[in-house]
């Protein structure tokens, strides 16, 4: 099992308009933006509604319950501070909200399969503490 706290990775590049995502994401929370023109949730951060163009978006928590609908086994990292991950996983996570989310896909029995229902963790890094999903 890895310890994610030993790796020196680069962390995300924090905007004004993801900052709320991150900071929460930093104390155990998965938050998303909600519109509350026509009740949908929105990921990735963004300034108008990519259902109904309005600019009525605000942040709420989600429930950090989520489907795996594609994953890949990373060998080759794009930085090398990954390198003592790997192999790892990367996947796209259906959020019970609706959005679709990228993320690092903790499963230490290396058994995931598309449709796996998944839980949102943040795991301290050496750098910063990431989003992730773990299998349940
Ligand atoms: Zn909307």
């Amino acid at each position: 099992m890895i310890d994610y706290r030993t790796l020196d990775v680069p962390g995300p590049t924090i905007t004004d308009l993801s900052r709320p995502f991150w900071e929460a994401a930093a104390r155990g929370r998965l938050t998303i933006q909600h519109c509350t023109s026509c009740n949908r949730g929105v990921f990735y951060p963004r300034p108008l509604c990519p259902h109904c163009w309005a600019d009525a978006l605000e942040w709420r928590d989600a429930s950090g319950k989520g489907t795996l609908t594609s994953f890949s086994q990373i060998w080759k990292p794009g930085h090398p501070g990954w390198l003592p991950a790997v192999p790892y996983y990367v996947g796209l996570v259906q959020l019970s909200e609706g959005p679709t989310m990228l993320s690092h896909i903790v499963d230490e029995r290396r058994s995931i399969r598309v449709g796996d229902q998944l839980v949102f963790k943040s795991v301290p890094t050496g750098s910063r503490i990431l989003p992730f999903f773990h299998k349940i």
